[in-house]
């Protein structure tokens, strides 16, 4: 029977590491994503899809630093809605084709500019954390920090980085419009780059943040408020392990919750990588999900079956 899964997709399902990041790579890596999504599709299943931007925001945010001298650069926030539009464009032009080629028709490929709420009292605005944009000498990056207001720390011996706050996701401000989409037939591509980080001021009104928000953390609050049944985050890696790359590396396939939860506990999983993740797929779990799913890429249709990947089901 079909089920409706939220997809949530990693970097690289449009940039593989070591390349360069022109449109043609990522063009063809979305079109291979695609093709998976095209196969679970065909399988009767409703796929609503979001995905990463770092590169891509990345990429953007030196455009607009290097272009200022000659037009104004853009805050943080129209650049993660510049990268939604970009990546977005790829998947639903991939989509079109890939459905065409397997003679697939009735679903619609759309793209969703998302806005996604977070609350200003979040503690993560006194603690901007998360790494953002180029690599830049200390001298740079203190001038800048001088200059604009902005945190800059050093990063693990590789140069100076700016550091926004990495909020928690509140509420998927375009949800109702999702929904609408997703009973009128179509394949939503929405909430990218875990959304827009907005706040509702005290009158109501929605103001953009200088802020990133984890797109697999956002990806589960969309994939609640579209009630899908199952929540499937695709990576890199096959499944979850435990003990990862240590000779006492375990990996797994079945999981409840309870169980999971201990081994989230026991710090398995880490920051920035494999921990929100695991933390975004309980979440939907004990929300009353059905079950969340943990695979590689290439097996999307197979972790959906039950046959590869990490799931995590109810108690
Ligand atoms: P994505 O772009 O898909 O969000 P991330 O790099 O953020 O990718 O997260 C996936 C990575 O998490 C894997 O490539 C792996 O190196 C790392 N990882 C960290 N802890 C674990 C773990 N316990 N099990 C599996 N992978 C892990
Ligand atoms: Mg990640």
């Amino acid at each position: 029977m079909g089920k409706r899964v939220l997809v949530a997709l990693g970097g690289n399902a449009i940039l593989q590491s070591g390349q360069r990041g022109t449109f043609a790579e990522q063009l063809e890596n979305v079109r291979i994503t695609a093709r998976q999504i095209v196969r679970m599709l065909q399988e009767g299943h409703e796929i609503v899809v979001t995905h990463g931007n770092g590169p891509q925001v990345g990429a953007i945010l030196i455009r607009h630093e290097l272009g200022s001298a000659k037009v104004p650069a853009m805050p943080m926030d129209v650049c993660g809605g510049e990268s939604q539009g970009f990546i977005g464009y790829m998947f639903c032009q991939s989509l079109h084709n890939e459905m065409a080629k397997a003679g697939l028709v009735g679903h619609d490929p759309v793209c969703v500019v998302t806005q996604v709420e977070v609350d200003p009292a979040d503690p993560a605005f006194a603690n901007p954390a998360k790494p953002v944009g180029p690599f830049y000498t200390e001298e740079q990056a203190k001038a800048r920090a001088a200059a604009t207001g902005e945190h800059w720390i050093e990063d693990s011996g590789r140069g100076w980085r700016r550091v926004v706050p990495s909020p928690d996701p509140k509420r998927i401000v375009e949800a109702g419009a999702v929904v609408k989409l997703i009973e009128a037939g179509c394949v939503v591509v929405a909430s990218g780059g875990g959304g827009i980080p907005v706040m509702r001021l005290e009158d109501g009104q929605l103001k953009g943040v200088e802020a990133v928000i984890d797109k697999d953390l956002a990806g589960e609050r969309l994939a609640q408020a579209v009630g899908a049944d199952v929540f499937m985050v695709l990576t890199d890696v096959p499944q979850v392990a435990l003990d990862f790359r240590t000779p006492q590396e375990r990996w797994l396939g079945e999981v409840s919750a309870s169980e999971m939860e201990r081994y989230q506990s026991e710090g398995h999983f880490r920051a920035g990588s494999m921990g929100p993740k695991v933390a975004a797929a309980l979440r939907f779990v004990r929300n009353g999900g059905e079950r969340a799913v943990i695979a590689c890429l290439d097996e999307a249709l197979e972790a959906l079956e039950g046959r590869a990947g990490t799931r995590i089901v109810r108690d």
